[in-house]
């Protein structure tokens, strides 16, 4: 071995220092990378090296080239995609996770991470007001959450109809009818294919202005088909944030004896809020749910979370048996027969952490003000000109210019500023920009800071400078 080894402190002082530094300045940084900072990347186009060198000079390449062509999507500037920033608490734990290196397939291999999944499990069961008995797993995001839950609805219709999924697959099982909305994330479409159901043979309910499903017209789907149904709803349409109405599909699933599985990427946290409750009225009746740590509960990537209502669902889809690992866990989580993975990173440490940190209160807050703080940005844009396209309801703002060129040039605008980033969506056939507040730091004073900016370049776009 050349140079310091992993229990170097001099090294690991370094790693943190520059780590430390970064977070320091992220709320400063330029959004997203200028042009000299991108080209700056030709610094990685190496060859192989031949031999081994100090790992201390692989850190400062890393930093000094690869620090400046990040994304500021920590920083409170970011209101790309739905991206949440990382919260103290989070990146704190993440550090002491990595230096566990624990793998949290077992309880066997990491008892401190299964024992946390436990309370986990309860913490989210209480703080969503999840049915008790509701089963808890980590995934690298919505889009396994997704998969997973998926999988074992998938598997649990077709159990009761006496058919193992698992041991014969779906060739020559019965039909399983999956109905979704219009505006269905494109990830729960690629879940699909991922489970075998199929991304194009779905039954797609029509979608109301905001992009919520038109529950009334459940009923008239599926004539002539009386086997197995998914039913997946979305808490938190991924440009303008809509809920769909729950109690009516929980009611048509209920009847139809359909499982009914919720995307919640960002919007099941709204669940802890007490005061959206009127927007989440049924969503506790799902069979299973799909979130993500990642994006609102500010951890670092990647992080997912799949609930399931029935216990053992996730285990009938996802056990694998093998001679060397444990027959018994003692009543602790064995995280690797709940999900795709085997392997598995500790990401429940995080969780734990931010959880703990915030406590009930404090993820209310969270949500309640990054939904505040998108109606202080959509406010002002639209007094000021713009056309706010949605009902902001929770941290989404959906806004166009007088039409859709102007709407492309004053994106590019903004790009080009680089004081804030958000992206580009398509509305109703027309361009359109997104903007997510689904930061911790992002404050009221940054988000009518970003309103300001995104006026100011309209502006002087429309003044022709
Ligand atoms: C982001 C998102 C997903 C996918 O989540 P990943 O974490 O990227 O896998 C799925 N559904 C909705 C509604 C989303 O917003």
């Amino acid at each position: 071995m050349t140079g310091p080894d992993t229990s170097d402190r001099d090294y690991l002082d370094d790693a943190a220092s520059r780590a430390v530094g970064y977070a320091a300045t992220v709320a400063g940084r330029r959004v997203f990378p200028d042009a000299p900072a991108l080209a700056g990347l030709d610094a990685f186009d190496e060859p192989l090296p031949d031999g081994p060198s100090d790992p201390a000079a692989t850190l400062r390449l890393l930093d000094e080239a690869g620090s400046p062509a990040t994304v500021a999507s920590a920083g409170p500037d970011y209101y790309g995609f739905v991206t949440g920033g990382t919260h103290p608490a989070a990146l704190g734990a993440a550090w002491l996770t990595s230096a566990w290196d624990q793998n949290a397939a077992l309880p066997v291999m990491s008892p401190v991470t299964a024992h946390l999944h436990t309370v986990v499990q309860g913490w989210m069961t209480e703080l969503l007001g999840l049915p008790g008995g509701t089963e808890l797993a980590f995934v690298t995001g919505a889009t396994m959450a997704n998969a997973a839950a998926l999988a074992a609805a998938r598997d649990t219709l077709l159990a009761r109809e006496g058919w193992d999924v698992q041991g014969r697959g779906l060739f020559g099982a019965p039909e399983v009818a999956v109905v979704v909305g219009e505006r269905v994330h494109t990830t729960l479409l690629k879940a699909l294919g991922l489970v075998g159901l199929g991304r194009e043979r779905v039954h797609v309910v029509p979608a109301d202005a905001e992009g919520r499903m038109r529950a009334e017209l459940l009923p008239d789907l599926l004539a002539g088909h009386d086997g197995p149904v998914i039913v997946c709803a979305q808490a938190g349409e991924v440009n303008t944030g809509a809920f769909d109405p729950f109690e009516e599909i929980a009611d048509w699933a209920a009847e139809r004896r359909a499982w009914l599985h919720v995307d919640g990427a960002f919007g099941l946290w709204a669940l802890a809020d007490p005061s959206r409750a009127g927007l989440v009225r049924g969503l506790d009746r799902a069979d299973s749910w799909a979130t993500d740590a990642h994006k609102w509960l500010n951890v670092t990537y990647d992080s997912g979370l799949v609930l399931v209502r029935e216990p053992g669902a996730l285990r009938r889809s996802f056990y694998a048996a093998a001679a060397y690992l444990p027959a018994d866990a003692d009543g602790e989580v064995e995280a690797m027969h709940r999900t795709p993975q085997t392997s598995q990173r500790a990401r429940v440490v995080e969780v734990w952490a931010v959880l703990r940190t915030l406590g009930r209160e404090g993820v209310a807050r969270l949500v309640a003000d990054s939904s505040d703080h998108a109606r202080l940005l959509a406010e002002p844009l639209r007094s000021g000109g713009l056309e706010v396209l949605n009902e902001v309801v929770l941290n989404q703002v959906l806004v166009r210019g007088k039409d859709g060129p102007t709407t492309t040039a004053l994106l590019a605008a903004v790009h080009a500023d680089g004081r804030l980033w958000c992206g580009p969506t398509v509305w109703d056939g027309a361009p359109a920009m997104r903007l997510s507040v689904s930061s911790w730091r992002t404050t009221a004073e940054d988000a009518a800071r970003a309103a300001d900016v995104v006026l100011e370049l309209a502006g002087r776009l429309r003044s022709g400078e």
